[in-house]
């Protein structure tokens, strides 16, 4: 294209969009005009052909209401009574602390760190079982700030019933700001938490530690020291894997949740589901004895001690299980001398049985 034939190609089509601007604006006030003429009652209007040619423009025009008396429907079932009002139970508004266990905390230092009793840290974390303490390293904790337990509502209970069951005051939980409970009715909402203030359900199964010094290097100074005996971590003899380089430890068969003992006097430096090094073993425990051995009881299925816990020989330190790597119930036990992995069979006394294959 020369220059003259781009000035006319340019100027054909700045003349057909000006056009279609001018027909949109016709149209637009086409619009306008019938929308300002329908004085009349929209009834008509609809009745009336629309005098307008294109479709589109149709779609435009807003749906017009019924005229007339609205129909009367005779039932009133559906119809507001008068000042209606929804009452709405107002929820518990807690705003708990959470602690995480750190290693070397036992109960009480976590207690005393809040002002509360031990007891108070059942109450607050129910799933914490009396019999396996699961407190351990990096369980989190509620705190609750005052003594006493959380206690979940279960459907048809009331104020009364629970302060029965906790055998405490009903004034005590309604005085409860938190637990917001309402005058006069003081409803009480399925699932949710109310804190019942002087409740307790227990006591924990936990033996205070010794403390553990270090020395000038910073490693523990153990004041508990083994016996330099061994007994078996379990009642049950029947060995499915000897001890060998890939396998420097015994496995001994048993049936899930058989009571694991401590092999010798120590003191606990690992309770938890294993992770990192440890990452095979499941809920694993170690036991320093303080004079460079180390027992190690793996595939637990619940840990009944707490790190910086001190046991003695044969203490019932938690039970069998099926966790981590492991084909079925059974004890992963080691017994370490200074970080080597000896042969356990080598220390403990008594026969057993060959159940490999
Ligand atoms: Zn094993």
């Amino acid at each position: 294209m020369n220059n003259e034939q781009r000035f006319w190609h340019r100027l054909s089509g700045h003349l057909i969009l000006a056009g279609g601007a001018l027909i949109l604006i016709a149209l637009g006030q086409f619009q306008w005009g019938t929308a300002a003429e329908s004085t009349e009652p929209m009834v008509t209007a609809v009745s009336t052909p629309q005098p307008i040619a294109e479709a589109e423009e149709t779609e435009a025009t807003p749906t017009p209401l019924p005229q007339g008396p609205l129909p009367v429907i005779n039932d009133n079932s559906l119809a507001p009574l008068p000042n209606p009002r929804t009452y709405q139970t107002k929820l518990p508004a807690h705003d708990f602390q959470m602690h995480e266990v750190a290693r070397g905390e036992t109960p009480n230092i976590i207690a005393d760190q809040y002002g509360i009793s031990a007891d108070t840290l059942l109450g607050g974390n129910t799933w914490l079982s009396q019999e396996s303490n699961q407190l351990q390293v990096g369980a989190q904790l509620v705190i609750l700030p005052v003594n006493g337990v959380l206690h979940k509502v279960r459907a048809g209970e009331t104020i009364e019933s629970i302060a029965e069951l906790y055998q405490v005051p009903a004034a005590d939980i309604i005085a409860y700001e938190p637990n917001n409970l309402e005058f006069p009715f003081y409803r009480l909402v399925p699932e949710s938490e109310l804190v019942i203030p002087g409740a307790s359900i227990g006591q924990f199964y936990f033996t205070a530690p010794k403390s553990v010094a270090t020395n000038a290097a910073g490693e523990p100074q153990w004041k508990v020291f083994g016996t330099g005996t061994y007994i078996w971590p379990t009642n049950g003899r029947c060995i499915t894997q000897f001890y060998n380089g890939f396998h420097p430890a015994i496995d001994v068969s048993s049936s899930e949740g058989a009571p694991v003992y401590a092999s010798d006097t120590g003191t606990v430096t690992y309770a938890s589901f294993a992770s990192g090094t440890y990452y095979d073993y499941g809920n694993l425990i170690v036991i320093n004895h303080g004079n460079g051995f180390e027992t190690f009881y793996a595939h637990l299925s619940s840990i009944g001690v707490f790190p910086g816990q001190t046991v003695t020989q044969g203490e019932l330190i938690g039970f069998t299980g099926n966790t981590g790597r492991s084909s079925g119930p059974h004890i992963h036990f080691e017994i370490r001398d200074n970080d080597f992995r000896t042969n356990p069979l080598d220390r403990l006394g008594g026969g057993y049985q060959n159940c490999v294959g």
